[in-house]
């Protein structure tokens, strides 16, 4: 089945392997959207020939728009600009890759616009899960996951006829570059060292998650909102060798997986032609070629993110766009080289107790929420 894609994001990591997906199985592009990325955007508006470029930075879209003047590409700036992608009648799917609660409003409206949602940003479902599910039933929006570990759930619970019938869902976690640390090592890390995960090529702000562990935190919370499953029944496993995606355990204790090598070509093309399978780019998995594959218990006292985030996951309400606001201000901090490895987790805990959490939030409530969080952790490090 060809797609027409509206990519939010398209030049980040999975902006790009969203883009060698639809050059390789032949979907067609209606509109990309940076943030300011002009020249990447500029080759790639060249290659695939949407119909809408979109730059949130407005100088950057004046300079793109003069870059693409001799095609008859639509360049708009801004949050306008972005809304229209997402909105963008050609298209009948929207990647959204943005990072961060950035991709809270252009998500609502691609679901506004009965779009599928091939969903690549799970800030989103963290901080507004429950109203993002809501109105996705409502519109009839179809929301199929990117995240690898969602990925391979979404797959394994294919087929199946009775809901009733998973006893748990098993997340695994390749613990990241310092799995095994102490606390006392953990306060010597550098950011290089933090920026080199050991299996996956991701973007900056996904990859200090990984190594803090608050990434399978905020998985362990957009898995509850996908799956309607709370969070004692969803298990974080350390599989440091990142070849099992992830697991469903059904009543009868039968468990399944999905494995594939570490490339997100897979989960992208499968959001795209699910329910149906094609070739496509990933690279295959040769089961000879696999080290032997381990199970470890995660630890999150010494990761404190992941322990936060599990308190989050259980309160519910505002707190998880406060744990999330916090975190994307703090990671921003760290990537400045303005605090410390274990800052992160300490300006989060710090947001939590200051920043009151109101239950069955609105979108004002968790954008409110979302600010106040940053404030907090602004404040803490003045
Ligand atoms: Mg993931």
């Amino acid at each position: 089945m060809k797609r027409t894609l509206s990519i939010l994001g398209s030049s980040g990591s999975i902006g790009r392997q969203t883009l060698k997906v639809a050059e390789a199985c032949g979907h067609e592009v209606a509109a990309i959207t940076v943030n300011k990325s002009v020249e990447l955007a500029e080759a790639q508006a060249r290659q695939f020939h949407p119909r809408l470029v979109a730059a949130v930075d407005e100088s950057a879209a004046a300079d793109l728009r003069l870059r693409l003047a001799d095609t008859d590409i639509k360049v708009l700036p801004g949050q306008e600009g972005l809304l229209e992608a997402a909105s963008l009648p050609e298209a009948d799917t929207v990647v959204t890759a943005i990072v961060g609660v950035a991709g809270l409003r252009p998500t609502l409206a691609a679901i506004d616009g009965g779009k599928r949602i091939a969903l690549a940003n799970k800030e989103t479902l963290v901080c507004a899960g429950e109203l993002v599910i809501t109105r996705a039933r409502e519109k009839g929006a179809e929301i199929v996951p990117v995240d690898s570990e969602h990925s391979a759930i979404f797959q394994c619970l294919q087929g199946r006829r009775d809901r009733g019938a998973v006893r748990r869902l098993i997340i695994t976690a390749s613990g990241g570059p310092f799995f095994g640390k102490t606390y006392k090592e953990l306060s010597l890390v550098t950011k290089e060292q933090a920026l080199k995960h050991p299996n996956w090529t991701m973007g900056a702000k996904i990859t200090i998650d990984s190594a803090t562990l608050m990434n399978k935190g905020l998985e362990l919370i957009e898995a509850m909102r996908l799956y309607a499953m709370p969070p004692e029944r969803i298990q974080i496993v350390v599989h440091r060798e990142s070849i099992i995606h992830s697991l469903v355990e059904f009543e009868d204790g039968a468990i399944l997986a999905q494995l594939g090598s570490a490339d997100m070509c897979l989960p992208i093309q499968y959001a795209l032609t699910w329910p149906e399978r094609t070739a496509g780019p990933a690279k295959p998995l040769d089961l000879l070629e696999c080290p032997p594959l381990t199970f470890q218990k995660p630890d999150p006292e010494t990761f404190r993110c992941l322990g936060l985030a599990l308190e989050c996951a259980r309160r519910g309400g505002t707190s998880t766009a406060i744990l999330n606001g916090a975190n994307e201000a703090a990671v921003a901090l760290f990537l400045e080289d303005k605090i410390g490895f274990l800052d992160i987790a300490r300006l989060v805990e710090r947001a939590l107790e200051r920043v009151p959490v109101a239950g069955a939030p609105g979108l004002e409530d968790i954008f409110e929420a979302d600010r106040a969080a940053r404030e907090a952790v602004e404040q803490a490090v003045r």
